[in-house]
C-alpha cells in the first residue's frame, strides 16, 4: 500500500475545501493519509443554501457539492476543490429515527474528473422539541445531549430573533427569556452545523475516509485515480419458478472516472428465494 501511494498522482497536492463552518479539521486527517493538504478559499457557501434553512438549497446534495467544490476551486486557482454536504432526516429504512447522509465531492479540474461519495449513519444527535414557559426542559435537553450539541432556538409564531450555537445553560436560558417575551411557545432543536454537533462530524470524517480510499485506487487501465463503484446489476432468478426478479441486485459495477472501463462483480446470491419471488409469493 505504501508503494501505491509512492506512486499516487494526488501525492503532494494541495486541494481547496469550500466551507464556512470549519470543517477542514474533520477532513484533514483523512486528505493527509494520501499527502492531499486541504486549503479553504474565501468562499461564501451560502449562497447556496445555508444549513438552517433561511436560504433554500438549489439541487440534489450531489449536484450542489460538485458546485460548492468548483466554487472553491475558482475562489482558489487550485486545481482540485472538496466539498461537503449533509441531509438529516427520518431514516428512509429504519422508523422514527433520524439519519444523516453526508455527501462528500472531489473535482479535478486536472483530469476532469468528478467523484461523489455517500455515507448513512443513525448516530446523530437532531432532537426537536416545541415547549412553553411552563414546561421542563430535562428530557429534551439529555435526548440533544445538551451541552455538548449546541442548540437553535426560535420563536415558533417567527417572531423576533434565531439563535443558533447555544452551547451553554447561561445562553439558552437568556435566549428563552427573550424568546417567551414574544412568542407563547418556542421551537428548540440540535444545531446540525458541523461545528456544533460532534456526532455529525464524526459522520464527515467517515465520508471523507470512504472518498480518500476511493481516490487511493487507480483504474488499471489508465491509472486515472477514484476507481469504484459506479452502479449496481440487477435480476436474479428465482430458485424455485426460475421467475426474474427484476429488482433483486446481482452484483455491483466497478468503474473508472476517466475511462469507460468497468468491472461486473456477481453477488454471492445466485438465487432468490420462493419468499422473495413475485409469482411464488405474490
Ligand atoms: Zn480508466
Ligand atoms: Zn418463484
Amino acid at each position: 500500500m505504501l508503494e501505491m501511494i509512492g506512486a499516487h498522482p494526488y501525492r503532494g497536492v494541495t486541494a481547496a475545501f469550500a466551507t464556512k463552518h470549519f470543517k477542514e479539521s474533520v477532513v484533514a486527517p483523512a486528505f493527509a493519509t494520501l499527502e492531499i493538504s486541504v486549503v479553504v478559499p474565501e468562499v461564501d457557501t451560502d449562497q447556496l443554501g445555508t444549513f438552517t434553512g433561511e436560504i433554500h438549497r438549489v439541487g440534489t446534495p450531489k449536484e450542489v457539492v460538485l458546485k460548492k467544490a468548483r466554487l472553491g476551486i475558482q475562489a482558489s486557482g487550485l486545481l482540485y476543490g472538496i466539498a461537503s454536504e449533509g441531509s438529516i432526516g427520518p431514516d428512509v429504512v429504519v422508523p422514527f429515527v433520524n439519519s444523516d447522509i453526508e455527501c462528500m465531492a472531489w473535482v479535478d479540474t486536472a483530469r476532469d474528473i468528478e467523484i461523489v461519495e455517500f455515507h448513512r449513519s443513525l448516530d446523530i444527535f437532531s432532537a426537536r422539541t416545541i415547549v412553553s414557559s411552563k414546561d421542563s426542559l430535562d428530557e429534551f435537553l439529555k435526548s440533544a445531549d445538551f451541552p455538548h450539541h449546541s442548540l437553535i432556538a426560535r420563536a415558533e409564531n417567527g417572531r423576533g430573533e434565531i439563535y443558533k450555537g447555544i452551547n451553554s445553560f447561561e445562553r439558552l436560558e437568556s435566549a428563552l427569556k427573550a424568546l417567551f417575551r414574544d412568542s407563547p411557545s418556542v421551537v428548540i432543536e440540535n444545531d446540525l452545523r458541523s461545528h456544533h454537533s460532534p456526532s455529525r462530524q464524526r459522520n464527515i470524517a467517515a465520508v471523507s475516509e470512504k472518498l480518500v480510499s476511493r481516490l487511493l485506487r487507480l483504474c488499471v487501465k489508465c491509472e486515472t485515480p477514484g476507481w469504484g463503484e459506479v452502479g449496481y446489476l440487477y435480476g436474479l432468478e428465482c430458485r424455485e419458478c426460475r421467475n426474474i426478479e427484476e429488482r433483486a441486485v446481482r452484483g455491483r459495477v466497478m468503474g473508472c472516472a476517466g475511462c469507460e472501463y468497468q468491472v461486473e462483480m456477481l453477488n454471492e446470491k445466485k438465487f432468490v428465494e420462493p419468499a422473495e419471488c413475485g409469482v411464488c409469493n405474490p
